[in-house]
Order: C-alpha cells, then structure tokens, then sequence
C-alpha cells in the first residue's frame, strides 16, 4: 500500500427491525382533485374528509378524486443487542 492510500475496513451486522404503527399518532385522511388538484386540509376522520370532497364536487362539478388514509409508522429494532454478528458455517 502506498502513501496515501488506506484500507477501507467496514463492519456488518444483521439486524432484524420491525415496523409498529405509532399509536398516539392519528390516522389522518385527505382528499384531492384530479380535475384541478385542490387538496382538502388532513382530517383525523374518513367520513369528514369525504364530506369536504362532496363540497368540492357541489362548487365544481369536478368528478374524481383521490382519498389517502396516511398513518405513522415506526421502525422498533426487535433484538435490543443489535444483532449479532454472523457466524461462519
Ligand atoms: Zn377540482
């Protein structure tokens, strides 16, 4: 190895990691329009979201529409060592 160069030297592990919703977060619902775009405002409930949809259509006459359920997920790492290193057969 000459000056200036280094060796890289890295690590690996596995990890085995879960996904968990987030439960003291709400499920929050949106609506939009395909026709222009318009977005409503996030609403913790379907049936309201809907409803803000049905206004637009109502002012519009704009047909089709997106609704999108959103709800927070967080990623929990289920060995609480970290994993640990493979072992060689
Ligand atoms: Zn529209």
């Amino acid at each position: 190895m000459s000056t200036g160069e280094r060796a890289a030297r890295a690590r690996f592990r596995y990890a085995e990691w879960a996904l968990e919703p987030v439960t003291d977060a709400p499920v929050t619902y949106t609506s939009r329009c395909h026709t222009c775009g318009e977005p409503c405002a996030e609403r913790t409930d379907a049936d309201t979201a809907e409803r803000a949809a049905l206004k637009h259509v109502g002012r519009t006459h704009h047909a089709d529409f997106e609704l999108s359920a959103s709800r927070p997920y967080r990623a929990r790492l289920t060995d609480p060592t970290g994993g640990a290193p493979p072992r060689s057969p």
